[in-house]
Order: structure tokens, then C-alpha cells, then sequence
């Protein structure tokens, strides 16, 4: 038996021996728990016959968990100082590819392709992210023309409450509505600052992302509907009509439209869009295209 990556003397012993010091602007804080990382694995329900892509191995932590688990993993790692250490750690797993990519730039569908043996398989995405592009790296996924059957990723929880919020509360907002239009958000559970070496100045969660249910009603325009999830939040504190205008345009015509498409798809120009459902941002997505916006 090989003994865990995770533990914290095995992970201090390795970064002494590479002489690895973490570093902040690349958002390393490496999982060193665990009963974390197994409450990890068991979220995501990785089988034996699952691909699975992980983002930023460090390493290897969780990528060793799920490498023993899974079918096969594909881990995307931009710290070129970290892939001679994943060679030594994760040596006895042959299952597991490691590539030195910046996952902002990949195309996903792609590497799938290219490194999945059998690219049909159930796909799972698993990862503790690297929190100061954990936004952008959720739109990429969720951009990526790929079905997966579920997404577990570890991330602030102030990112984690804004990904599972319901309409009318503070947390409440645009990255919610982006998330929640392709997927289903639960917040799994919290995870304490002292399983991280080092520990990261804010408090972690993991998100579980499964399918969602068919929506009642699609929207003409998947970009029209993304930039309006933008601009009905551009101020929080103004009512949709303001921020409407400010985003579409203050001119006679422009608002002539915008009032016909609210009329069309029944929804009050003064309230706050906060209040509005998904479906909601859709009828009105449909209602502006009718309209001419
Ligand atoms: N999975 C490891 C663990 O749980 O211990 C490390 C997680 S650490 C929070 C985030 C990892 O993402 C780091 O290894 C970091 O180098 C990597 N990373 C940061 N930016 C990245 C990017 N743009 N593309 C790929 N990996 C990135």
C-alpha cells in the first residue's frame, strides 16, 4: 500500500524535497485532510468506469483519491515546478495523465478527446480550484460543450453561497443565474481553514453541480440571456427599468422597446432583479428578441 499524499508530514516532506515553496498568486493551498478528501470522492460518486477531469493537482492530494477510484484522470497543472513532483507522487497510479495547461486557455472538449481512451465514458469534474479564478474557470466548464454528470469543486464560500442562492436574497446574482441555467447547485459541505497547507485566509466549500430539470421555457439567445443576467445586476440596488436602460440604451426607440418587452412578458419595471426567477430572465430574453432589442 502506497500511504496518502494528503497527510501533513508526507506533504511538507515532499515540498522539501522538490524544494517547492507554495505560491499565493497561483492560489496553492494544498488539501492535507483526509477525511476531506474521501468526503470529496464520495460527493462526486466516482465509479470505475468514470473519465475524470481534475484542475490544479498541486501535488496530488485529491488527484491520488481519485485515481483510485476512477477509470481515468486527466489533471490540468500550469505550475511547471509541480509536474516533475507529480511524476514522483503519482507514479504508481498508470490511470492518471497529467498536463501542464492553463485550463483558461484550453479547449476542454478537445483534451477530452485527446486524452480520454474511451471519450464516451460518464465524465465527472473534481477539483479544490484555484480560488482567484474560481468564476472564470466555472463559465469555461460550463461553456465547454461537454455533458458532465456532475461537477464537485472546492471554493471560497462566499462563491459557494452566491452559487446555490434562491431569488430575492443577498447572494442572489448574475454567477448564479449563469450556474444555475445549466446546472443544479447544492452546497455539500464547508471545510475548515486548518485542513490546507498553507492555510488560505478565507473559508472553503465544496459545490456539488448536477444536470438540472428541462426548463419550461428557452431562451432565442444564449448570449442575448447571458448579458442580460449582466446588466439586471449591474447596480443591486436600482430597479430593473434603470438598469435596463443603462445597459440597452436611453434612447426614445430603445426604451419604447424595452416597455413593450416588459409588457409582453409581464414583469414590472420597478422591481429590483433580484426577484426574478430564471424563468423569468428568459421570458424576458424572448420578450426583448420579439421586441427588436
Ligand atoms: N489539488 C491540490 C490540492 O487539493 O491539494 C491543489 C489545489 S490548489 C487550491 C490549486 C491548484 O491549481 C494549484 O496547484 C495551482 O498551481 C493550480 N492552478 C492555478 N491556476 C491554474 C490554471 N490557470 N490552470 C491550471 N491550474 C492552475
Amino acid at each position: 500500500d502506497v500511504p496518502d499524499i494528503a497527510t501533513p508530514w508526507r506533504t511538507q516532506a515532499i515540498m522539501n524535497q522538490f524544494d517547492i515553496a507554495t505560491k499565493k498568486s497561483l492560489g496553492q493551498n494544498f488539501l492535507t485532510d483526509t477525511q476531506i478528501l474521501a468526503k470529496i470522492v464520495t460527493a462526486a460518486d466516482v465509479q470505475e468506469d468514470d473519465n475524470v477531469i481534475e484542475i490544479g493537482p498541486g501535488i496530488g492530494a485529491l488527484t491520488e483519491q481519485l485515481a483510485r477510484k476512477a477509470g481515468q484522470v486527466v489533471a490540468l497543472e500550469i505550475d511547471e515546478r509541480l509536474i516533475p513532483v507529480l511524476d514522483h507522487t503519482l507514479a504508481p497510479y498508470k490511470n492518471v495523465t497529467v498536463l501542464q495547461e492553463d485550463v483558461l486557455k484550453v479547449n476542454l472538449k478537445q483534451m477530452v478527446m485527446d486524452n480520454f481512451n474511451n471519450p464516451e465514458r460518464p465524465l465527472k469534474l473534481v477539483a479544490n480550484l484555484p480560488y482567484y479564478i474560481t468564476t472564470a474557470i466555472l463559465m469555461q466548464v460550463l461553456q465547454a460543450d461537454l455533458k458532465f454528470d456532475n461537477i464537485v469543486v472546492m471554493m471560497q464560500k462566499e462563491v459557494a453561497d452566491r452559487l446555490s442562492a434562491a431569488p430575492g436574497t443577498k447572494d442572489y446574482g448574475s454567477l448564479t443565474l449563469a450556474v444555475q441555467y445549466r446546472m443544479q447547485a447544492h452546497l455539500a459541505f464547508t471545510v475548515s481553514r486548518t485542513s490546507f497547507i498553507p492555510s488560505p485566509n478565507v473559508d472553503s466549500a465544496i459545490v456539488s453541480l448536477t444536470p438540472r430539470k428541462p426548463l419550461s421555457v428557452q431562451p432565442t439567445s444564449e448570449g442575448q440571456l447571458f448579458s442580460l443576467f449582466k446588466i439586471g445586476f449591474a447596480m443591486r440596488r436600482k430597479t430593473l427599468w434603470n438598469n435596463l436602460i443603462t445597459g440597452f440604451g436611453k434612447s426614445d426607440t430603445m426604451k419604447e422597446k424595452l416597455r413593450l418587452a416588459l409588457t409582453n412578458a409581464q414583469i414590472d419595471p420597478k422591481i429590483r432583479a433580484e426577484r426574478l426567477t430564471l424563468e423569468d430572465f428568459i421570458t424576458l430574453q424572448n420578450a426583448l428578441a420579439q421586441a427588436g432589442v
